[in-house]
């Protein structure tokens, strides 16, 4: 496929340990909802916060990632942190999918628990110069509290919509930040590989073809 050729694309970026429900419930509602042509799944190598303790290689989240959305054409696994085998920082992806869609608007979707932590991220006033944030919300977080870590300028630009709205203005939202409430689905991947390394059910959780690998491939298993 051509490069360079989609308006509104995506990036949807998390450790993927492993890809749940609630990622794709949200990646869905959100590209029928702000029209984006293009969501990218960019499982994360070395993540910056985390221990590593209970995560899978690399090649698994991502071979997770690819099974979970073979379904939807408009969503693309990207293997781009994963190669580069080092700390993924956002505004390194940031700039390489901005030379690759150089006429593209890009949104970088973050869910709110993820979005409060923005302050620690590496250049982070400018990721948030360089595309637009839809923040999503949680259970357990308050939304209103995006706004609260924002201070002076990057606070007028803070838009908030219900999943009922239709969001029709994009040069409204160039390098804004959206609060989109959505009925989230209270899943974490914290809580499946709980549940995983306790023997307990997943059912529902995550895509049957993901479950299957995971069995397969005998992952979570409490032993790492
Ligand atoms: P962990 O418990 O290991 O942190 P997680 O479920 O939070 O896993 P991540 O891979 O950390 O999944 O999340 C990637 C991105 O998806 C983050 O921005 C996160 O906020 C968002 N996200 C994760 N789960 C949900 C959910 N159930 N609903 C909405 N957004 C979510
Ligand atoms: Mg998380």
């Amino acid at each position: 496929m051509k490069t360079g050729q989609y308006k509104k694309i995506g990036l949807l970026g998390g450790t993927f340990n492993p890809i749940h429900s609630g990622h794709l419930k949200a990646a869905e509602l959100i590209l029928d909802k702000i029209g984006l042509e293009k969501i990218l799944f960019i499982p994360s190598y070395v993540p910056p916060h985390k221990g590593l303790t209970d995560m899978a290689a690399p090649y698994h989240r991502l071979n997770m990632v690819k099974l979970a959305i073979a379904g939807n054409p408009v969503f693309e696994a990207s293997s781009l942190e994963i190669d580069t085998e080092g700390t993924s920082y956002s505004i390194i992806t940031l700039g390489k999918i901005r030379n690759r869609y150089p006429y593209s608007t890009i949104f970088f979707i973050v869910g709110i628990d993820t979005f409060l932590e923005i302050k620690t991220w590496k250049e982070y006033k400018k990721v948030l110069k360089q595309c637009s944030f839809i923040v999503i919300s949680r259970p357990g977080y308050h939304l209103e509290d995006a706004i609260k870590v924002m201070e002076g300028k990057y606070c007028r630009n803070i838009y908030e919509y219900q999943d009922d709205q239709e969001l029709q203005d994009a040069a409204k939202i160039k390098n804004g930040i959206i609060l989109f409430r959505i009925q989230a689905l209270d899943i974490s991947s914290t809580d499946i590989r709980r549940r995983l390394a306790a023997k307990e059910m997943i059912k529902g959780l995550v895509p049957e073809p993901v479950h299957a690998y995971i069995k397969k491939h005998r992952l979570y298993q409490g032993t790492s």
